[in-house]
């Protein structure tokens, strides 16, 4: 398990603010609902190894990446 401080740290890697859930054994970003894995404890805070959420196709889908203030690549 992910410790509550640790997730009060974390936030979505795409728009660097949004706060984390946790929700089994991922982060889901409270905004865009991307879906970081938790293996042996640790997240997966790669945007490429994200899982999206439904309904988004590719990453510039996601409300993260739309608000404009992404730090990621997205075409
Ligand atoms: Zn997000």
């Amino acid at each position: 398990m992910v410790s509550e401080d640790l997730l009060a740290l974390l936030v979505c890697p795409v728009d660097q603010k949004s706060p984390l859930r946790h929700e089994d054994d991922s982060l889901v970003c409270t905004r865009c609902g991307l879906r970081f894995a938790i293996r042996d404890e640790i997240p997966n805070m790669l945007i490429e190894e994200a899982e999206l959420p439904p309904g988004c196709a590719s990453l510039s889908d996601l409300e993260c990446v739309k608000c404009g203030q992404a730090k990621i690549d997205a075409k």
